[in-house]
C-alpha cells in the first residue's frame, strides 16, 4: 500500500517511544509518525529509587521528548482530552487528529487521594515531585518510624516498593542513623512479587526481612491521620510513622475510561499476543492493558513488557502498511532487577506467559545485576533519545 499514513502514538511513555522510534527506523518517509504527551520530559521511572536516596537527579533521569523530531517524528506536547476509537480519532488541547493506526500507551493515572490522608502525609515515590519530597523529607529524618506501603495490592513494577524499602534501610545505614529508625513495610498483597510464584515471594520477603525491616502483609491502609502520624488498616491494625513512603492505587486514565476502552478487567482489553484492541486498528499496550495470566493474576505493569508489546505492535504496524516485516507476536517474557542496597541487585527473569504457572528464575543477590541496573538505565536513555 503506498498511500500515505498517519500513525498516531498516545503517550510518550516507555511504550510509546519505543513504538515511535521503531515504526520511524521502519517505515518509508512518506508515512507521518506522530507522538503525543502532556509532558516536556521523558522519566526514566526505575531510577526514581535512586533519586530518592540523593544518587540521581532529575536531570540525569529524564530527556527532552522534542529530541525525538531529529529521527523525523511529529512530537506534539498537549492534553489529550477525547479518543473516538471507532473513527481513530484523537483531540489533543483543542486540536484533531485522524489515524490510519492509533496506539494508546497512556499508562496508569496514580490516585493517592482516594485513600483519605494519604496524599497530606507522606510521599508518592512513584512520581518525581513525590521521590524528590521524600528525599528532602530524608535530609532532615534523624530518627524514628519510616514506614512504606503499598495502598493496593496490583501497581506497576511489584518489585520496587521492597527495592524502595532496602534502598531506605541502605541510607540510613549510610548516614549512621540506622540503630534510630524503625523501618516497617505494610503491603496491602499478601506477599512481595506474587505472580511470580511463592518461591520468589518468600525468597524477596526474606532479602527484606534481612535488612530488619518489619514486613506487614495484607495490611490494606484505609485511612492517614497526618496531625497524629497514624495509619489505619482494613484488618484494624493501627500504626504510627514519622516518616512515609507510599505506592499509591492505580486506575486508567480518564481519557481512556470515557472512551469506552476498559473492559472487565479495569483495563483495557486487548489481544495479549498482537495488542490489537476490539476495534479495528487501534492497539494499547502498556500498564494501561490489563491481560489476565492462567494463574489467576494479571500480567503485571512493567516497562518491560511496555517495551516488548511496543515492538511487537510497531513490526506488525509495519507489515500492514509497507507488506514487508515478518508477523510478530508477543510472547510475555521479560525480567527485572531487584536492587537491595550495598551496591548489589537480584535478577528475575522468565515467561510470564507460561502455564499452569509463570516460569521464573530468580538469580541470586549480587553486585553484577546492580552494575547491569546501571548499565540499562544508560543505554536506556542513550539508545531512544
Ligand atoms: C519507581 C518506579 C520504578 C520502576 N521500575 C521498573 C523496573 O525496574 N522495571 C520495569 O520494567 N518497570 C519499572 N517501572 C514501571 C514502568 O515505569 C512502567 O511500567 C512503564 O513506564 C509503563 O510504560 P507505559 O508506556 O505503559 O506508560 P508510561 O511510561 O507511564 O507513559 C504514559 C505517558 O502517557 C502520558 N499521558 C497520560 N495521560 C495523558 C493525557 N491525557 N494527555 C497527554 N499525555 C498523557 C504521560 O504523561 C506519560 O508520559 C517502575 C515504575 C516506577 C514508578
Amino acid at each position: 500500500m503506498n498511500r500515505s499514513q498517519t500513525i498516531v502514538i498516545l503517550g510518550g511513555g516507555v511504550g510509546g517511544v519505543v513504538c515511535a522510534v521503531e515504526l520511524r527506523k521502519k517505515l518509508p518517509k512518506q508515512h507521518r509518525v506522530v507522538l503525543v504527551d502532556r509532558e516536556e520530559r521523558h522519566l526514566f521511572a526505575p531510577s526514581l529509587l535512586w533519586l530518592m536516596i540523593g544518587q540521581r537527579t532529575a536531570e540525569k533521569i529524564s530527556r527532552p521528548l522534542d529530541r525525538l523530531r531529529k529521527k523525523g517524528i511529529d512530537v506534539m506536547r498537549g492534553e489529550i482530552q477525547h479518543i473516538e476509537p471507532a473513527e481513530r480519532h484523537v483531540t489533543v488541547s483543542g486540536e484533531s487528529i485522524t489515524a490510519d493506526h492509533l496506539i494508546i500507551s497512556l499508562g496508569a493515572d496514580l490516585a493517592p487521594e482516594t485513600i483519605p490522608g494519604l496524599a497530606e502525609a507522606g510521599h508518592n515515590f512513584y512520581t518525581l515531585e513525590g521521590a524528590e519530597g521524600l528525599r528532602d523529607a530524608l535530609g532532615r529524618f534523624r530518627s524514628g518510624k519510616l514506614a512504606v506501603l503499598t495502598a493496593t495490592p496490583a501497581y506497576k513494577c511489584p518489585a520496587a516498593p521492597y527495592e524502595a524499602a532496602m534502598l531506605l534501610e541502605y541510607h540510613c545505614r549510610k548516614q549512621k542513623i540506622r540503630e534510630q529508625v524503625q523501618i516497617d513495610f505494610y503491603a496491602a498483597e499478601p506477599g512481595p512479587m506474587g505472580v511470580a510464584g511463592k518461591e520468589i515471594t518468600a525468597a524477596v520477603r526474606q532479602m527484606v526481612e534481612d535488612k530488619g525491616i518489619g514486613f506487614h502483609p495484607e495490611h490494606q491502609i484505609t485511612q492517614v491521620n497526618a496531625d497524629d502520624r497514624k495509619l489505619t488498616f482494613a484488618n484494624g491494625a493501627q500504626a504510627d510513622f514519622d516518616l512515609l513512603a507510599y505506592v499509591p492505587p492505580h486506575r486508567p486514565p480518564r481519557v481512556v475510561k470515557e472512551a469506552g476502552l476498559v473492559g472487565d478487567s479495569g483495563w483495557v482489553s486487548v489481544d495479549r499476543h498482537t495488542m490489537e484492541t476490539e476495534y479495528p486498528g487501534v492497539y494499547a499496550l502498556g500498564d494501561v492493558v490489563g491481560i489476565p495470566l492462567a494463574v489467576g493474576k494479571p500480567l503485571p505493569k512493567a516497562g518491560v513488557f511496555a517495551h516488548g508489546e511496543a515492538v511487537v505492535v510497531a513490526q506488525n504496524i509495519v507489515r500492514c502498511i509497507t507488506g514487508k516485516a515478518e508477523p510478530a507476536r508477543f510472547d510475555g517474557h521479560g525480567e527485572c532487577f531487584i536492587e537491595t542496597g550495598d551496591g548489589k541487585a537480584g535478577f528475575g527473569r522468565g515467561n510470564f506467559y507460561g502455564e499452569p504457572l509463570p516460569q521464573i528464575k530468580l538469580h541470586k543477590v549480587g553486585r553484577r545485576w546492580h552494575a547491569g541496573k546501571i548499565l540499562f538505565e544508560k543505554y536506556w536513555l542513550r539508545r531512544w533519545f
